[in-house]
Order: structure tokens, then sequence, then C-alpha cells
């Protein structure tokens, strides 16, 4: 490559005759080459590769050969491939920057013609009065191949929680299903006791009969919605949800059942911020958690109180889960985000380091810490939403 003998090889104590000189840098150079973990590609303001490092030859399987010479866009896809010698010409006559100097995820093509991820840095050097482009190039595949098994198997613990939580809720749901079957049936019986009743029908009886036998229905239809929303597998997108849907969701769902009715339960959420961004279901799924901790932790105490809170912050909303429970004590909050760290006879140990898991997924926090109704206050934060549909910031 044709690169100037650089100033330390001229300043060198031993002098160096001239011929010399440009041996060593010609060998400094390569070595340079070989040497440099990442993928480096040389180009000119032409977009002409210069050099091309010997990881760039491996991550592309081209020779330097097969590339020196020709022009950068042969390692692009061919969107990008089309306009980037209009780039260099817009960057070297206006100055601005799209990438240089920033960063960005590229996708590289590979001489067999597939796409790589990669991570790309691009500085800038004149030599010799030729103005060079030096690309860094590091092939992330694997470990975005890595963040994406990770997140399949998050999701699949994910899942296999709530079908735990299933076994748990399936007794629940019967019974609460129960309520509206044994009204329903109730109704429909006192509707054919009317209508085959001697004398003039009454209609206005028979309608509101009617009427309360569909909001039933209705509302045996509504458990059985949540439930199977709850239960889904589905890999969604964040999107924008509401704080306050959520966690009544959550609620209603662990209340099914009649079980914790003799609770009270105290929910005050601040009204300046209830948009979050995130998977409506998993942070349902985090709230339902806790409270069912929250719930499970009280039982048998006289005075049980569960309280759910919110505060906004810049960019995250602050939920926290308390109780009137006995708290944690040392040794359990070491253990808490274990997995199968449980004090239960039928736990799992697996809710708070799958809710850890989901939260952090999400960019925020889950902490415990003690609450002012004398059990635990579990704290976790979410992505607030901006009334724009943008994140906070
Ligand atoms: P599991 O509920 O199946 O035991 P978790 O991971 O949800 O699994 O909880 C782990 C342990 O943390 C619980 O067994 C319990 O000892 C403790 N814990 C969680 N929440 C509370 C709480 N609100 N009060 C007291 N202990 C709690």
């Amino acid at each position: 490559m044709a690169i100037a003998p650089s100033a330390s090889v001229e300043k060198s104590s031993t002098p160096i005759a001239p011929v010399r000189a440009a041996e060593v840098h010609d060998s400094f150079v390569r070595s340079l080459l070989d040497s440099i973990p990442e993928g480096l590609v040389v180009i000119d303001q032409t977009g002409r590769i210069l050099a091309f490092s010997r990881a760039a030859c491996e991550m592309f399987d081209y020779t330097e050969d097969e590339v020196l010479g020709r022009n950068v866009s042969m390692l692009m896809p061919p969107a990008e491939a089309a306009h980037h010698d209009d780039y260099i010409r817009a960057y070297l006559m206006t100055g601005r920057k799209r990438i240089i100097g920033i960063g960005r995820r590229v996708m590289a093509r590979h001489k067999l013609g597939h796409d790589i991820p990669a991570r790309l840095e691009i500085g800038e050097a004149t030599i010799s009065g030729t103005q060079l482009f030096l690309g860094y190039l590091r092939d992330v595949s694997e470990r975005e191949e890595q963040r994406r098994k990770l997140k399949m198997v998050n999701e699949q613990l994910a899942r296999a929680s709530r079908i735990s939580s299933m076994g748990m809720l399936a007794g629940a749901i019967a019974h609460e299903i129960n309520q509206p079957l044994t009204a329903i049936q109730n109704y429909v019986e006192t509707c054919a006791a009317l209508v085959s009743a001697e004398g003039p029908l009454d209609r206005e009886t028979l309608r509101d009969t009617m009427e309360t036998c569909s909001q039933e229905t209705a509302r045996a239809g509504e458990i059985i919605r949540r439930f199977r929303h709850f239960m889904a597998s589905g890999e969604t997108e964040p999107a924008r949800e509401s704080l306050s849907k959520l966690i009544n969701d959550a609620l209603v769902l662990m209340l099914a059942g009649g079980e914790g009715t003799d609770v009270q339960i105290k929910i005050e959420l601040d009204e300046s911020c209830d948009d979050v961004l995130g998977d409506g279901i998993q942070i349902q799924q985090v709230v339902y958690n806790l409270a069912r901790n929250a719930l499970e932790a009280m039982a048998g105490l006289e005075n049980r109180i569960l309280q759910i809170t919110s505060v906004c912050h810049a960019k995250m909303i602050e939920v926290t889960v308390e109780d009137s429970g006995p708290g944690l004590d040392e040794d359990h909050r070491k253990r808490l985000f274990t997995p199968f760290g449980t004090s239960k006879i039928d736990g799992m140990g697996l809710g708070l380091s799958i809710s850890q898991t989901i939260i952090e997924g999400h960019g925020g926090r889950l902490w415990p810490a003690a609450s002012a109704l004398g059990g635990a206050a579990m704290h976790f934060t979410v992505p607030r939403m901006a009334e724009t549909g943008q994140t906070e910031s």
C-alpha cells in the first residue's frame, strides 16, 4: 500500500537509510494489517480499496488480491452500495458527517452473497496529500445470535413461569367462572318460569333478567380473555401500554377465585404519567408475581395491606408493590433473585428472578426495600412514554 513513511519511523534513534526506512515502513504496515483484530478497510476518496487487513479477509472470505483496487461498495448490500460513492462525494463537498466518528451497525456483504451484521467505525487520515478513510469492522453476528438466543430463553422461561402460575390460576379461574355460570343458570331458570307462567307475560322482568344473564356471560368471557392473554407465548414488540390497566388486570387475575379478597388493597398511581413503553404481558406478569408474593407473605396475618404506588421520573416510571407482611430478612434478601431460592413448600423460586430479567430487559431495575407498612417493598422501573410517542428523554 502506498503510504508514505511515518514520522516515528523517520525519527528512530538509529539512523536508517531512506530505502531501508521504506522497507521498515512497509513491513510495519504489513504486520499492522496482519495483527489488527478488527477488519480494517482503507479506501481513498473515490472509494477504491487500498488496504485490507487479515481479519477483513477472514470476515469476508476474500483474499487481498481480490479486493485491492476495487470499489468498496463490493463489500455492501446493493441498497447501500448504490449510494456509497455519492455519500463520499457529499461528505467531501459539505464536510457533513453521517457516520465518520460516530459508528453504527451495518450489514456487510460476504463473498458468498450473504450479509453479516457488523459494527463499523470510520476514521480519516491524510497521507502524502491523499485523503483516506479507514473503516474498522467488527463482526457482531455471534453477539447478536447470543442475544437472540438469550431473548428466546428468557421468553421461554417467562412462559414457563406463566404456565406454573397457570396451575395456581386454574383452580381460581374455575371458581371465578363458576359464579357467573351459576348466576346464568338461575337467571335462565327464572326466564323459563316467567315464560311458562299463567297469565300475561311480564316482558319487563323477562328483559331485565335476560340482560343480567348477558352481563354475566360477558363477565365469564372477560375472565377467560384475560387468562388467555396472560398465557400467550407471544414474542411482542415494545408498545405503548397503560400502566394502570396492566396493574388492574394483574390484580383481577390474582384475586380471581376469591383468595385475597379480604386484603386491603390500596392503589395510588401518579396521574401525570401512565403510559409505559414495553411488553404489556411481561410487565403485567411482574406485577402479578410481586403482588402474589405480597399476598402469600401476609397469609394468616390479621392486618393485611397490599399497596401499589407509582412515581414519575424523567425517563422512567417507578412502581412499588409493598405489603404489611413479615418483610425480608437478611438471608432472604441475599437469595431473592437466585433462581429456585424459595421459602415456600410449593414455591418455585423463579418469580423474582424472572421479574428481574423482564425488568432489566426493559432497561429498568428491580430492587427490594423495607416498607413503611411493616413488610417488604419491591420497587421496579419501566421506561416512560411521552405524549409524542417517544420515550422521555
Ligand atoms: P416463589 O414465590 O416461588 O418462592 P419468588 O422468586 O417469587 O419465588 O420469591 C422468592 C422468595 O422471596 C420467596 O419464597 C419469599 O421467601 C421471598 N419473598 C418474595 N416476596 C416477598 C415478600 N413480599 N415478603 C416476604 N418475602 C418475600
